[in-house]
C-alpha cells in the first residue's frame, strides 16, 4: 500500500469544478501589442535597457536585473518598442513596463530549435546561464533561482532538490499538464539544477492519485544516474506550501531514515524554464496558464506569452458568459484582483479567473459568530478569529503582531468562514503593524 505523508493539523480538501478540465495546453494567438512589466520578480524593478523606438528580437535582454531579489526580463516578441509606461500590478506595486508592437521575424517560434550540450558545463557556468536568462520561481513570488541556489552555498551536508509536483489546489492543473507534456525536459531541468547547486538527491513529491506520473519521472530520471525517490503526500490544501511540505519531508526522513539534509524546492514550471535556459539558450518568453471560472465560456490550459494581456485571453477562451463579479490572477484562495483586463500575463502567472458570484474575499462582512472553523483549518495552529479581532481593537500587542506574521495567507480560514470575513487581509495587516 502507498504510503501518503500529510502535514499534521488543519488544512483542507479544496475542489473547484470551474477550473479547465484538459489535459492538453492550447497555443494561444500571439498579441499584436505586449507589455513586459520590469518587475516579474520578487525584488526590485530591472532597468530598462531599450528605448520607445527602437527594434526589438524575440528573447532579447531589454531589462538587466537590478541587484539580489530581481531578474532579467527579455522581450517575448519580435516587435517595436511603442511605449513605456508605469504599470500598477494586481499586487499593487507599480511598475515600469515597456510596451511592445509585434513586427518582423521570429528568432525561435517554428525554428528547430539548437540544443547544447550542457554536461561539461561547470557548476559556475550553469549558475551563469540561469542568471543571465532571468530564471525565477514560476509557482511563487518569482525568487530568482541563482539567489536560491545561492543561499544553498553555505550549506553544510545534504541538500535535495525537491521537484514539486503537489496538485493540493486544482488550479495547479497548468503544471499538471506541463509535467506530461514537458516530462523529459522537466526531469532534465531538476538534474540539471541538481548540479548547479550542489544536491545530491532529487526528490520527486507528488500528491496521492498522482504516483503514476510520479513513477515516470523515476523511470525518466534513470538515465542520469542521479539518486531519485519518489514521495507521496496527501491531497489537503496546503501541502504544496514550503512549510507544510517541508513538514511532511521531515516526517519522511524520519521514518524512511534517509538523509534528506537542506531543500531546495522547485516547481515543474520553473524546472522546464532551468532546461529551456541552459539547453536551448531560451529565456522565459512563454508559461503555461490555466483559464477558468464560472464566467468564462471555454476554460482551458493555454501556453501564453509573457505579457500578453488577460482581457485578450479571456476573449480566446470565448469571453464571458455574463458580466463577471471577480477577476483575479492565481487561484481563488490566495489570488490577487485583478483590476484592468489589461495586465499583463508575466512569469508567475498560473492562472487567473472570473466568476460569476462574489466570493468571500469579497463579500460583505457579518459578525464573527465564533464558530471556531477557522482555528480548525490553520495549518500553522494560529486563531484567526482572536487575531482579526485584535486587528481591528486599539490594544495591539507586539507578541500578537509576531503571531500574526506566522501566517503564510494561505486562505483557508477565509474560505471556510461562515460569516465571509476576511480573515487572512486582516491578519496580514496586523502582521506589518510595529511592534
Ligand atoms: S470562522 Fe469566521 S465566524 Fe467562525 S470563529 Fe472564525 S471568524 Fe468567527
Ligand atoms: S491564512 Fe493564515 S491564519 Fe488563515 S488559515 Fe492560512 S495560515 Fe492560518
Amino acid at each position: 500500500m502507498t504510503k501518503v505523508y500529510s502535514f499534521p493539523r488543519g488544512g483542507m480538501i479544496y475542489e473547484d469544478n470551474t477550473v479547465p478540465v484538459n489535459s492538453e495546453s492550447v497555443v494561444a494567438f500571439l498579441p499584436a501589442l505586449c507589455i513586459i512589466p520590469m518587475v516579474q520578480h520578487c525584488g526590485n524593478g530591472a532597468y530598462p535597457i531599450v528605448s520607445v523606438g527602437e527594434t526589438v528580437t524575440e528573447g532579447m535582454l531589454i531589462g538587466r536585473n537590478s541587484g539580489t531579489g530581481s531578474a532579467n526580463v527579455h522581450a517575448s516578441l519580435p516587435g517595436k518598442v511603442v511605449r513605456s509606461v508605469k504599470w500598477r500590478m494586481s499586487d499593487g506595486r507599480i511598475n515600469d513596463a515597456l510596451v511592445i508592437r509585434l513586427e518582423g521575424s521570429f528568432e525561435k517560434l517554428g525554428r528547430r530549435e539548437e540544443m547544447f550540450p550542457w554536461n561539461g558545463l561547470s557548476e559556475y557556468e550553469i549558475r551563469r546561464i540561469l542568471s543571465q536568462y532571468g530564471i525565477v520561481e514560476m509557482e511563487g513570488s518569482g525568487r530568482p533561482v541563482i539567489d536560491m541556489i545561492h543561499e544553498l552555498q553555505d550549506t553544510k551536508g545534504t541538500v535535495s532538490l525537491v521537484v514539486r509536483c503537489v496538485f493540493d489546489d486544482p488550479w495547479l492543473i497548468a503544471d499538471r499538464v506541463l509535467c506530461y507534456e514537458r516530462m523529459a525536459h522537466v526531469v532534465e531541468g531538476a538534474v540539471i539544477a541538481a548540479k548547479a547547486s550542489g544536491a545530491k538527491q532529487i526528490l520527486f513529491a507528488v500528491s496521492h492519485g498522482e504516483e503514476a506520473l510520479g513513477s515516470r519521472f523515476l523511470a525518466e530520471a534513470e538515465q542520469y544516474g542521479v539518486p531519485v525517490n519518489m514521495i507521496v503526500v496527501g491531497n489537503k490544501y496546503p501541502q504544496r506550501n514550503r512549510r507544510e511540505l517541508e513538514l511532511v519531508l521531515r516526517d519522511y526522513e524520519k521514518k524512511e531514515n534517509i538523509e534528506i539534509g537542506t531543500l531546495f524546492p522547485l516547481g515543474p514550471a520553473t524546472l522546464a524554464a532551468v532546461f529551456d535556459a541552459v539547453k536551448y539558450k531560451k529565456p522565459i518568453i512563454e508559461r503555461y496558464v490555466a483559464v477558468g471560472g464560472s464566467a468564462v465560456k471555454h476554460p482551458q490550459v493555454m501556453r501564453v506569452r509573457i505579457g500578453t494581456r488577460i482581457g485578450a485571453i479571456f476573449a480566446e477562451c470565448g469571453g464571458f458568459i455574463d458580466e463577471p463579479k471577480r477577476i483575479a490572477a492565481g487561484s481563488p484562495l490566495m489570488g490577487s484582483e485583478v483590476v484592468d483586463l489589461d495586465e499583463p500575463v508575466t512569469k508567475t502567472t498560473y492562472a487567473f479567473f472570473a466568476f460569476l458570484e462574489k466570493q468571500s474575499r469579497i463579500s460583505s462582512l457579518r459578525n464573527c459568530i465564533s464558530c471556531g472553523e477557522c482555528r480548525s483549518v490553520c495549518p500553522v495552529g494560529l486563531d484567526p478569529e482572536e487575531l482579526y479581532k485584535i486587528n481591528r481593537s486599539e490594544k495591539i500587542s507586539s507578541e500578537a503582531v509576531s503571531r500574526a506574521g506566522e501566517c503564510h495567507g494561505c486562505g483557508c480560514c477565509d474560505v471556510n468562514c461562515p460569516s465571509s470575513i476576511p480573515l487572512s487581509i486582516s491578519i496580514q495587516n496586523l502582521a506589518l503593524r510595529k511592534k
